[in-house]
This record gives structure tokens, sequence and C-alpha cells, in this order.
């Protein structure tokens, strides 16, 4: 994410706006005002909030808002460049270069909201601290805060923001915890273990991502199913949790214990 906004800072702020919009129905979430206040104005850049993409326009005055979820793709085509046909989001730009958000599959999961800054400061501030810099103190009271397996605590954008579930198994891999160990019971040794995977993962996904790596060569975890651990060469595991599949390595994490699926075992139970 962080790589997509440093790529899109320059480029969005070179032009002002000639045409805002279309969008696809199901994607634009607000109406008032409409795209097309977008017109003629030039936006200062990019700033980034977990997921979400915030573009403000230079005079302050409106905050084009857009989340990914996590198979929004936006792109930036320079002028004569061809794009999709139908993206779910196209911005053109004076001198015919133009912004396109598209999103793979049928289900329509991204968003674009046209905001006022007002609205957009409300709109975020249910999101927690940034999990890249977070450090083991400020961890360890999120820690202490409520009982939570690991895994669905770093995904959890009010608490943390910024983490998916891909990311949350490279740190939890990285960290050497169990998806399933509780927030409480983690040894101080063991928070700050996971403050300093989370900026290490981070930092690791952000430079491949910035050389232009594809899934397959940034994640070594996630969707690793049955190859070797990088570490000790176990094969990876999986076990369903929550809506997400987990990925972790017995060896490096559970201390060679096999997760048990527990939506599974409480429709049995
Ligand atoms: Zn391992």
């Amino acid at each position: 994410m962080e790589a997509w906004r440093r790529q899109l800072d320059a480029p969005v702020s070179a032009f002002p706006v000639a045409k805002a919009g279309p969008a696809h129905i199901a994607t634009l979430k607000t109406y008032d005002p409409p795209l097309s206040a977008l017109d003629g104005r030039r936006f200062a850049g990019v700033d980034r909030r977990a997921k979400r993409m915030l573009f403000p326009t230079e005079d302050d005055e409106l905050v084009l808002l857009v989340h990914l979820m996590s198979a929004g793709r936006l792109k930036y085509l320079e002028a004569g460049k061809d794009g999709p046909k139908s993206p779910a989001l196209r911005i053109q730009f004076e001198g015919g270069s133009q912004l396109v958000l598209t999103e793979a599959g049928a289900k329509k999961r991204a968003g674009v909201w046209l905001l006022t800054p007002e609205q957009a400061d409300a709109e975020l501030e249910h999101l927690g601290p940034e999990a890249y810099g977070l450090g083991a103190e400020r961890l360890a009271e999120i820690c202490a805060e409520e009982s939570r397996r690991l895994h669905s605590l770093l995904r959890d954008q009010r608490v943390i923001a910024g983490i998916g579930r891909a990311w949350a198994n490279e740190i939890l891999h990285r960290g050497q915890l169990s998806p399933y160990a509780l927030t409480k019971e983690l040894r101080d040794d063991e928070v700050k273990r996971l403050a300093e995977a989370i900026d290490a993962e981070l930092a690791r996904g952000l430079e491949l991502r910035e050389g232009g790596a594809n899934d397959k060569r940034t994640y070594r975890v996630h969707r690793k199913l049955a190859e070797p651990c990088y570490v000790c060469g176990t094969p990876i595991a999986q076990v369903d949790f929550e809506e997400h599949t987990i990925y972790y390595c017995p060896t490096c994490q559970t201390g060679g214990r096999i997760l048990k699926d527990r939506r599974l075992s409480k429709l049995l139970r």
C-alpha cells in the first residue's frame, strides 16, 4: 500500500482533473457532492491510512477516499495509454493521463467516497494507530486491553491499522508466535518479538513491492501450504479461522502442534 502511495503521489498532482467519473454504481458510496465536483481541481497528492488512499484537493475543500479492500488496484496511466474499458472508477486529467481503479473478480468490495475534509476525518476516526513503528511499549498496552487471538488482533483495523490477513501470517511467522496465542498471555519478550516482526515484515514488503514483486515472491508463508518453511524446512500448514485461512509453520510457531479449525469445532459442539 505504501509503495503504491509513493508511486501515485507525484503523478496525480501533476495536472488538474479534467473529468472525474464514471464510477461503478456498487463502488461509489457517496452522491453529494457528485464526482464532477472534482472537475477543474487539482489533487495535492496522496495520503494513506491503512488500506485507504486519500486524495485531498489542493484547495482543501474535498477529499477523494478510495478503500481498496483486498482486490482493488489503483493504476496511473500516462497519456495515450489504453486503460480498462469499464474500471470501477476513472479520473481523467488534463493532458490525457488517467487514474483508474480496477477490481479483480465479480464481487465489488472496493469503495470510493467524495467527502469534505471534516467528513473524511470522521470516517477515519475509528482506525487504530498505524502498524509500522508501533513499538513494543504501545503494543503491550494494546495486548493488555482485551484477550484475543493474535491473528484476529493484528487484522483488526480499529486496533492496529494497516495489517491484512496475508501480513498477519508473515508477521506471526517471523515473530515465532502461534496465530491462536492470546494477547493477555504474551510474555514481555514475545510482545517485543511481535513488535519487531511487524516492522521488519512491513519494511520487507514495502521494499519488494517498490521493486515490482508480485504476491508469490513477496509472501513466504501466506498461501504456501505444504511448501517448506524458509526457516526450518517444515511444510507450512493451514487452518481456517473466522473468515480467513491462516498459514503457519508448526515447528517455528506452535511447538509442533497442529491447529484445529475453530469454525468446524464450533459447528460440531
Ligand atoms: Zn519453520
